[in-house]
């Protein structure tokens, strides 16, 4: 995994009975299943708020609202994570697409993706899951 070797936390490791018990169906499905919420039908994909987006998991903070912007797509999109060692990136070339894995670094949560097609300053849109996130208003 990239980075792994610049995060000090020491990595969560769960057996799937574990995560199980802690997580909703959809937030297990998602983070320990590598699946996907519906377009829209999450929870923070319309949260305008101000504040920090942690996994769902481990607590981890990922991304922070100011990153976030309205994509259009009907999952939270960022421009950036939070800080590039609390995420992992994987080629994915699952479903007959060659996308770009998002994982947690602490607990190996999926995430979702990240697609070259989203706007300044970076460019990138992190399509995250809502049912990978916790929000912590501020
Ligand atoms: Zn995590």
């Amino acid at each position: 995994m990239l980075n792994q070797d610049q995060n000090t936390k020491p990595p969560i490791s769960k057996t799937l009975a574990e995560w199980r018990a802690q997580l909703t169906e959809i937030q297990y499905v998602v983070t320990r299943e590598k699946g996907t919420e519906r377009a829209f039908t999450g929870e923070y994909w319309n949260c305008h708020d101000d504040g920090t987006y942690r996994c769902i998991c481990c607590g981890e903070p990922l991304f922070s609202a100011a990153s976030k912007f309205d994509s259009g797509c009907g999952w939270p999109s960022f421009t950036a994570p939070l800080d590039t060692s609390g995420i992992a990136e994987h080629d994915d070339t699952s479903h007959y697409m060659r996308r770009t894995e998002v994982t947690c670094v602490r607990c190996g949560a999926h995430l979702g993706h990240v697609f070259p097609d989203g706007p300044a300053p970076t460019g990138l849109r992190y399509c995250i899951n809502s049912a990978s996130l916790q929000f912590e208003k501020k």
